[in-house]
């Protein structure tokens, strides 16, 4: 796990083997000083809308996200911002996600959206549905193309909760979908495809899924991925 250095002109990311007890403490690369593990993460559930499926070629239109701190979910500490890509939205897209370019037309640029959201971010665990396939190239893509700096952030994606929860015979899906009608849990005021409602379903679910894995304030027995969003 990664955690910044709480001297506070260093705030130097500083990483932890993810089983260390809470309070172990490790000398700071960047100012020597002392830094214990934190006994909590948080995280944020978050989700994109693209104008297509390739990160190369394509961008992102829609972020979403809410944060979830020890199995429960802050809904009041939400993230939303609409992207404007270079490129008109193609009318499938629209019809999947409702997003259309007059939604986008005030919005910023992605890469200005991405950077609000890696300080909404802050020092929580990114998680995503799918996120190490889909989402997490779309933010990588994106800091890359601008060449922007960058900070290391820490990622789970939550196909991995689902596949403990509901097991891994063949024929058990871990799609969004069946992972909302297994456990119930619906899109809220939004509709599906928006990232909003996406958002809010995972939320539930990952709140649902922690109480009955009864897991840690660490979600310790999951890899995470290291990725990284802009440094602001
Ligand atoms: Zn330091």
């Amino acid at each position: 796990m990664i955690t910044p250095c709480p001297a506070p002109t260093c705030a130097t990311p500083v990483r932890f083997a993810d089983t260390v007890p809470a309070g172990t403490v490790q000398a700071c690369p960047g100012c020597g000083g002392g830094v214990p593990a934190p006994a909590e993460l948080t995280f944020v559930v978050y989700d994109l809308e693209t104008t297509g499926l390739s990160a190369d070629g394509c961008e992102i239109i829609q972020i979403a996200a809410t944060r979830l701190v020890a199995g429960r979910v802050r809904s009041e500490d939400a993230f939303f911002s609409y992207c404007r890509p270079q490129q008109a939205i193609p009318r499938f897209i629209t019809e999947y996600t409702g997003v259309t370019d007059r939604d986008v037309r005030d919005a910023p640029r992605p890469i200005q959206a991405l950077e609000a959201f890696s300080r909404y971010v802050g020092h929580s665990v990114l998680m995503a549905h799918n996120g190490h396939r889909f989402d997490l190239k779309f933010l990588e893509a994106t800091a890359t193309r601008h060449r922007v700096p960058t900070r290391p952030v820490e990622s789970l994606d939550t196909i991995a909760l689902s596949k403990r929860v509901f097991g891994t015979k063949p024929g058990t899906g871990h799609s969004l979908d069946r992972v909302m009608s297994r456990l119930g849990v619906s899109v809220g005021d939004h509709r599906r495809h928006d990232a909003r409602g996406d958002v809010a379903a995972l939320a539930a679910a990952v709140a649902l899924m922690w109480d009955r894995l009864a897991l840690d304030a660490r979600a310790t027995t999951f890899p995470r991925r290291e990725t990284f969003l802009p440094a602001v």
